[in-house]
């Protein structure tokens, strides 16, 4: 019997599927600069993109109307919770796939 040496079955998730519904924005909370705006240091990361300046959001997507796509928390220096900072959110799909 030959063996077949068998890959992993990918049946949880598929990444590859998961990635294709995700688009890439501008994070809100840095302005894509990457640098936490209200950090301790002017060399700290953004803690919403991780200093890379744009944030994977599943698709579809809207502006937060939480935070009116700011990514700040209303009165404050903190992310909004809403949307984690990224200034918009995702939309429930009517469309199961
Ligand atoms: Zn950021
Ligand atoms: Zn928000």
């Amino acid at each position: 019997m030959a063996r077949r040496p068998r890959r992993a079955k990918i049946s949880k998730k598929d990444p590859e599927k998961a990635l294709r519904n995700t688009a890439l924005v501008t994070c809100a909370f840095c302005k894509g600069g990457g640098i936490d705006p209200y950090g301790l240091s002017p060399l700290s990361k953004c803690v919403v993109c991780h200093g890379r300046g744009t944030v994977r959001v599943q698709e579809p997507f809207e502006t937060d109307p939480a935070c009116e796509g700011t990514g700040l928390y209303f009165g404050s220096h903190l992310y909004c919770w809403t949307c984690r900072g990224k200034g918009v959110i995702s939309v429930k799909s009517k469309k199961v796939n």
